[in-house]
């Protein structure tokens, strides 16, 4: 059973979000490939960059779909797509062609304005490079994306000291985001992409510049969040990192190369070479 700390992925008909939005009445599509209903997906999606007379067909038809509450890491070698793919599933790159549905809605065709609004209400967004505020607080970085998503600031202030504390971090309020440890900007980078009660969480490399201490802090955060409902769609080039997931899609030249369900790990299991099931 599912810890409902965290929020959930999608939530029945109806149900109030913290933006006032309601859920949608019935994603479309097939469904995700684990069975459940399906939050996030694309159809032929290409991604090709134009410039200066060379052209680059980063994603190359990426059929793909993400379940509500669903973690999927994707991996590959490095030129493969991968943050191109998480860039245009949030909106920070158009597409060139193909469909993106969100919450059974189709997004591809939104303005920069659309996407910023439906990433307020509906995406968190983690960079490799933590992205904060500089000129703000810990706090303010955690709270603006709860307010800019309509919560009122004793909602936000609240989700933001639920979240440091969570992370271990509630000590680090007032400070400035560069006085701050890598470990711990990640975690306040991870916290202020939470804050908002996202859909759905897209993570470039959360762990790619951290030791391993941090990195083990970021991990134990990811499989919180997750155990709580929370969709995840994680760039990874660490197996330790995607062995959390519930899949992992391995990107190759701009194509999905396969897509590994990932079994239950016993106990006595070690490694990612273990619990890899491939699936085609
Ligand atoms: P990965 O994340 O797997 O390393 P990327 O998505 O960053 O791969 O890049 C995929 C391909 O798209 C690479 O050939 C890269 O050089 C190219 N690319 C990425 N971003 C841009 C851009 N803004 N302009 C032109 N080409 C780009």
């Amino acid at each position: 059973m599912r810890r409902s700390r965290l929020p959930p992925g999608g939530d029945p008909p109806g149900t109030p979000r913290l933006g006032g939005l309601p859920a949608p009445p019935n994603p479309p599509g097939p469904g995700a490939p684990d069975g459940g209903p399906s939050l996030l997906r694309t159809s032929k999606l290409v991604k090709v960059y134009r410039a200066d007379g060379i052209t680059v067909e980063a994603v190359r038809g990426v059929d793909f779909e993400l379940a509500m509450g669903e973690f999927v890491a994707i991996m590959g070698p490095s030129g493969s797509g991968k943050s191109t793919l998480l860039h245009v599933l949030g909106g920070l790159e158009p597409a060139t062609s193909g469909e993106i549905w969100l919450r059974g809605r189709r997004v591809d065709g939104l303005s920069t304005a659309g996407w910023a609004v439906l990433r307020r209400q509906h995406i968190g967004f983690v960079f490799q490079f933590f992205n904060l505020l500089s000129n703000m607080t810990v706090a303010d970085n955690v709270e603006l994306p709860a307010l800019l998503a309509g919560a009122t600031p004793r909602q936000a202030r609240n989700r933001r000291e639920e979240l440091l504390a969570e992370l271990g971090i509630a000590d680090k309020a007032g400070a400035a985001p560069a006085r701050l440890s890598g470990g711990e900007q990640q975690r306040v980078a991870l916290a202020r992409a939470l804050a908002n009660e996202p859909s759905v969480l897209l993570a470039d490399e959360p762990t790619g510049n951290l030791d391993s201490s941090n990195t083990r802090d970021v991990l134990r955060l990811l499989r919180r969040a997750h155990d709580g409902g929370q969709a995840i769609l994680m760039v990874t080039h660490d197996a330790r990192v995607a062995s959390l997931a519930d899949r992992v899609i391995n990107l190759f030249d701009g194509m999905v190369a396969d897509d590994a369900k990932i079994v239950p790990i016993p106990r006595t299991m070690n490694g990612v070479a273990d619990v890899l099931e491939l699936r085609g």
